[in-house]
């Protein structure tokens, strides 16, 4: 059953990604995300149906144009391979759970920010609020169904707190972080605290964790240097998605190095 849950779950992964596609293009233009119908950007021609297959017609079409053969960018089914990968991930670690819904949207949600954080700064509200929105409406559903109380309470406090401690520091240092990222951190800290609260804790730490990682990286080989820019958003993507899947163990291991009450 797992597996049948798990191979669903990449597959619809897959076409999600591709609508995540469209997201990630449009989004920051102010354009609409439902019309008009996916076009070449190189000759304007329409998106056929059968080229519209995530990750198997970009390989077909041997990453060209049908019309035009202006080469497609590898990131499309890049991001639909991701999306569908961390789809089955996530199905494996909830398996068939009410809130699985929840935890899709919510993945979902990250991975359009994350690329659009790179590609331009910014964590656009018509993204941040959908996302906010219809994770917090599947939690009600699932919290409803399953009457869990204590999920519901503790993905509200994670939300808040996760919330405060963002906005004190963007209030200390605005430039440093933004108030997308005070946003986004509500809602990570909204959709971890359902699983358990601790666990807000760890995606948030993780996420400093790798931005220190990258940020350090960047400066020694990549020539950057303190003041180049670099998007927050990618991290706490990160950072939530690594507690989601593996949170449990890291507090396992922090609880038996740090507590020796046992
Ligand atoms: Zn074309």
């Amino acid at each position: 059953m797992l597996a049948f849950v798990v191979g669903v779950s990449f597959v619809l992964g897959l076409l999600v990604g591709s609508f995540l596609n469209v997201v990630i293009h449009r989004v920051p233009r102010g354009e609409s995300v439902v019309s008009p119908r996916s076009a070449c950007p190189g000759c304007g021609t329409e998106i056929a149906s059968r080229d519209n297959v995530p990750v198997v017609s970009w390989l077909a079409l041997r990453a060209r144009c049908r019309s035009c053969s202006e080469p497609i960018s590898a990131r499309y089914p890049l991001v639909e391979l991701l999306t569908g990968v961390i789809f089955a991930l996530v199905a494996a670690r909830l398996g068939l759970d009410w809130a699985l819904p929840a935890f899709l949207v919510f993945s979902a949600g990250l991975i359009a920010l994350s690329v659009i954080d790179l590609d331009t700064y910014l964590l656009p509200k018509k993204v941040v609020y959908p996302t906010l929105f219809s994770t917090a409406a599947l939690l009600l559903v699932a919290g409803a169904v399953t009457r869990d109380v204590r999920g519901l309470a503790e993905a509200a406090a994670g939300g808040l707190i996760a919330f405060v401690i963002f906005y004190a520091i963007h209030f200390a240092s605005p430039k440093g972080m933004g108030f997308g990222d005070v946003r986004l951190s509500g809602v990570i800290g909204m959709a971890l605290g359902w699983i358990e609260l601790p666990l807000v804790g760890v995606g948030l730490f993780l996420a400093f964790v790798l931005a220190t990682i990258v940020g350090v990286s960047l400066m020694v080989f990549g020539g950057k240097s303190r003041k180049d820019k670099v998007p927050f958003g990618p991290f706490l993507a990160s950072g939530a998605m690594l507690a989601l899947l593996v949170g449990d163990k890291v507090l396992e291991l922090y609880e038996r190095y740090f507590y020796f009450n046992g």
